[in-house]
């Protein structure tokens, strides 16, 4: 097949872009082919999940039992250490949002595990306050969610939710304070109900702590109809672990 035949419009636009601004690793930094997701020493690094997590909660000690969890399953693809830390920082700062490209082969098949792909209504992200949204520029939620959804093809609205202000910093509280601490942060966007109601949501963000964030989040939608909330996040981590940023 001639090169011209292999590329489609996004693989083109990657080439054109790669020629002014070289595509770079979203872990280390280092400069790879416009083609190339990450480089080959940080794809040997990255702590793909192999342990068993609960199809429910998306944990690997289940907390079924102990909580109330409004979403339907939640899945993950890696554990937040390591490279991954590094991407997901770099991603939060706007340096590589090439990152979800690096699992495009995985996204497909770990929803697979908890619910049928086709099934999927409509894909969406937790929501960012307004004002971090000034300062970051972007959600790294957003970003996400937009890459899951091109890459199951179907439709995505980062407008579903909306936070409705700030939490503290989260990473020294407990699952329980966690839970105390989002209640009533979010809020469905009443232009959008429409398109929560009676409808199966997958609800995207970087980092899986305890789930409070996106217990909250699934809520809200299920509050406002949907008929169902499925999670997805990049990377799993636990409470013991104190590098975790998020909830
Ligand atoms: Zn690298
Ligand atoms: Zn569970």
């Amino acid at each position: 097949m001639s090169f011209q035949k292999k590329l489609n419009f996004d693989d083109l636009k990657k080439y054109i872009i790669d020629i002014f601004f070289p595509n770079r690793c979203p872990f280390c930094g280092k400069v790879v082919k416009w083609n190339e997701s990450c480089c080959e020493k940080c794809f040997d690094e990255i702590p793909f999940i192999k342990t068993k997590h609960c199809k429910k909660c998306g944990q690997e000690i289940c907390i079924c039992n102990d909580t109330e969890i409004f979403y339907d399953g939640c899945v993950s693809i890696v554990d937040y250490r390591g490279v991954i830390r590094e991407g997901i920082i770099n991603l939060k700062l706007d340096k590589a949002v090439n990152l979800v490209d690096v699992f495009k082969d995985d996204i497909y098949k770990k929803l697979s595990d908890i619910i049928d792909v086709e099934k999927i209504n409509i894909v969406t992200a937790v929501p960012m306050h307004k004002s971090t949204k000034r300062i970051r520029e972007y959600n790294q939620a957003d970003v996400i969610a937009e890459k899951v959804s091109k890459t199951i093809n179907k439709p995505f609205n980062s407008k579903l939710l909306i936070k409705l202000s700030n939490d503290v910093a989260q990473h020294k509280l407990t699952r329980l304070e966690r839970s105390k601490a989002v209640k009533g942060l979010f809020s469905a966007e009443e232009k959008h109900i429409g398109e929560i109601d009676g409808k199966i949501v997958l609800l995207c963000d970087d980092i899986i702590t305890t789930g409070s964030t996106l217990n909250e989040c699934a809520k809200i939608l299920k509050y406002n109809g949907a008929e169902s909330v499925y999670c997805f996040t990049i990377a799993s981590t636990s409470l013991c672990d104190d590098k975790s940023e998020n909830v």
